[in-house]
Parts: structure tokens; sequence; C-alpha cells
């Protein structure tokens, strides 16, 4: 096995050895259930035809109906998708969320489509997927590139196909069809409780604290504005295309209402004279990932942090927002210098906890408020950091290894609570 499958798959190999689970749970676990690859047809606003790529991964539903966003992007291939379906199985153990993990992908660039053509591909992907999907199977949700938009169409269309309207079968909607309070913002707020349990056990003062974000998202954006009004000195943000960087700390408020105008940060650190964040110096991605910085929090793409920058790398924390954004090769190079990373599945899983409630609420018809949301997600986050946290003491072993072996105790239990069912023997 090679790629970014075979990448994550060490990281559960590593843990293994720290779990009594059997050995026929941890083989079905290194392999995903169902993958399905379809070609979406789509007409588009000129009359020709044009076929997309597009993917749905079970990798495994042991503990609930699969679960799991759809990503919008260039660079998605059926490898990518079962990684991300794997991680969202582990995360959705760590969180202790009746699913399973699910995920899928559309090979490309959303920018180059009309919103026509978009809804037009979407509802396709659903016609095309339809018979894999449902709230009891595998239930979609945003990624990257896709949003409450996309959601809502998808949601549409399912319930056009089954004849009747069926909430539960897609996460991140619109408020109006049916979407949870604090969805939105969920991503990025469930990271903070993360930080905010984990830090003070370091004595960190805020004031003192820089932090550096990649990608300045749906996750990362609001990450960087609650850090930022909690007093942390958040020194570094960027997108895509790169970043910005001053010594003193950003006015976050400002960049991400700048943002909000100007619907992307690149025309500030193209010099852009007309933006008015004070200070600051432009900056590259990679540059960003190798500041020093107390804190450093890649919240864009996979990959980011491989063998060929690890050392480099300053910070004395990272907090993965992103799914899989340190290779498995990268992990002991930053042991080694002894940064603490605090991993994905579980930095980042407040998204994936309030789908849950979206899908709870769905299905009792009871809305809960804003606050109700949050109080319940940080409740969730907090409990299952200090897990991590305290197993990773117990077994002297890094955070991902500790977020991984609570989480395979949990799968590995569902799976033998099944017995021989999924074995045929
Ligand atoms: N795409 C998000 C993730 O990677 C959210 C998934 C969901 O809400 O189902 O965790």
């Amino acid at each position: 096995m090679n790629g970014l499958l075979a990448d994550a798959s060490t990281r559960l190999e590593k843990a293994l050895k720290y779990t009594s689970i059997s050995e026929d749970a941890s083989e079905r676990l290194k392999h995903p259930k169902t993958s399905l690859s379809v070609s979406i047809p789509v007409r588009m606003d000129d009359g020709s035809l044009k076929i997309f790529q597009g993917y749905r991964v079970r990798y495994d539903d042991t503990r609930g109906p699969g679960k799991g966003g759809v990503r919008y992007h260039p660079n998605v291939t059926m490898d990518e998708v079962q990684s991300l379906a794997f991680w969202m199985t582990f995360k959705c153990a760590l969180l202790n969320l009746p699913f399973g993990g699910a995920k899928g992908g559309i090979t490309l660039n959303p920018k180059e489509l009309s919103k026509q053509e978009l809804e037009r591909l979407s509802r396709g992907y659903i016609e095309a997927i339809a018979d894999f999907i449902g709230p009891d199977i595998d239930i979609l949700a945003p990624d990257v590139y896709t949003n409450q938009m996309i959601m809502g169409w998808m949601m549409d269309q399912y319930s056009i196909i089954q004849r009747k309207i069926s909430p539960g079968v897609v996460t991140g909607k619109p408020l109006t069809m049916g979407g949870s309070q604090g969805r939105d913002t969920a991503t990025g707020t469930g990271a903070y409780y993360v930080i905010q349990t984990i830090l003070p056990k370091f004595e960190l003062i805020p004031e003192k604290t820089t932090v550096a974000v990649q990608g300045f998202g749906k996750a990362g954006g609001v990450v960087a504005e609650l850090l930022a009004k909690s007093g942390y000195k958040v020194v570094a943000v960027s997108d895509s295309k790169g970043g910005i960087y001053t010594e003193n700390g950003l006015d976050i408020l400002s960049i991400r209402n700048y943002k909000k105008e100007h619907r992307g940060i690149t025309a500030i650190y193209c010099e852009d004279t007309v933006c008015n964040i004070g200070d600051h110096e432009s900056i590259t991605n990679e540059q960003l990932l190798e500041l020093d910085v107390d804190v450093l929090i890649p919240a864009a793409l996979e990959n980011q942090i491989t063998a060929e920058n690890a050392n480099n790398v300053k910070a004395k924390f990272i907090f993965e927002v992103a799914n899989g954004p340190i290779t498995s090769s990268a992990d002991s190079i930053l042991d080694d210098k002894g940064i603490y990373v605090f991993p994905d599945i579980l930095v980042n899983a407040g998204g994936v906890t309030v789908s849950y409630f979206e899908w709870v609420q769905n299905r009792s018809g009871l809305y809960w408020t804003r606050t109700e949301v949050n109080e319940r997600m940080k409740d969730k986050m907090m409990t299952e950091a200090e897990q991590v946290w305290s197993i990773a003491q117990q077994d002297g072993v890094s955070m991902r290894t500790s977020a991984y072996i609570h989480a395979l105790n949990r799968l590995g239990d569902a799976l033998d609570a099944k017995g021989t069912r999924d074995y045929y023997l």
C-alpha cells in the first residue's frame, strides 16, 4: 500500500500495541469497507456536457451510520477520500459519537463553475450516490470548498429522490432547512476549546503567547479570531496564496471583516494600502510554518509539514485544525524536537460533533439555541481532550498515539461486540 491512506494507517499501527483489541478487529480497520467512484454528467452554461469524477467512501460503520464531509477540490483522488474517511472513523470514535467514518469528494476547481453549474453538479452527485447514503446509512457534511448552500441543494435533491423531506441525510445545512445553530463556526470553536484545555497545563500567559495560523477559512479564521479575543498574539495568518506577519500581533477582527468584504485576504499581502490593518509584512505559506512562534495551527490542507521541512519548525505546540497536515514521516522529527502535536482527530472534531447535534435535532424536531449547542460541544471537546492528555501521560506516548489508542479501544469494543458478523467465517 502506498499514498495517503498508507501514511494514515501507520498511526493506527503505532497505537495498536497499546490496546487489547482483537487481531480480527484491527485487521478490519486497516481497509475501507466500501469505496464508490462515480462519474457525474453536468450540462454547462454554454450548452456543452462535462463529466466530473466523484467519490464516496464508507470506511467503517460499526459504531453507527457513516459520517463525513464532501470536498470539492482539484486534487481530490480516491486515495485522499479514503484517508479522510479513515480519519472520520477515528474522529467519531474519539468523540464517542454514534457514527462510523465516511467521506466524499469531487475533483474540480469550484471557482471555475458558475453558481448554476455548481448546483447542477451537486444535485448530480447526489443522484449518483443516492443508493449509498441516507440518515441511517451515511450522512454528508461540508468540507474544503463546500458550504451551507451546497448542503442545502444536496439535502433537497435527496428528498426529491426519496419523495419525503429527509434533513438527516446532510448536516451543515442552512438554518432554514434544518441546520443547527453554531455549525458554521463549530470546527474553529471546537479547536479553541481544545487549546483552552491544553495550554493552561503549561502555564502559558495568552498575552505572551504567539500564534501562527495557516488557512483563514471556515476553521482557521474562527480559531484565529477566538484566540485573538482571548488575548493571544496571533502574529501570522495566510490563505492558499500567501500570508501576512507582524511581530506585535495582527488585528484579526479587521482582517476577518476585510475578508468578508473582499472574499479573500490576498489583497492584503499584495500590499493593498486600502486595507486598514496596521503594519505587516508579506510571507509565504512555507515561511509561516517555520516562524518562531509558540503555537502553530495548520488549518488548510494535508501534507504541509513533511520530512523535508519538519526540522525547520520552531513552534512548541502544534494544533492540527486541518485533516492530515503532518505526514507520518514528520511525526518522529517533531517528537524528537520536543514539539507537542495535538492531532486532527481531536482538534478539528468540533465540526462533526455539532453535525451530530444537527442530526439529533433533525430526528427529534426540537431545535437548540447557539449557547446550548456550544455548551454541549465544549463539554465533549474538553472531556475527550483531557482523556487524550491522561492516556499520553499514562502510556508515555505522543498525543497522536494517545488519541488513536482512545479511539481504537472504542472501535475495537464495538467490532468485537458484533462478533463474527463481519467476517462470515
Ligand atoms: N468535514 C468535517 C471534518 O473533516 C466535518 C465532517 C462532518 O461534519 O460530518 O471533520
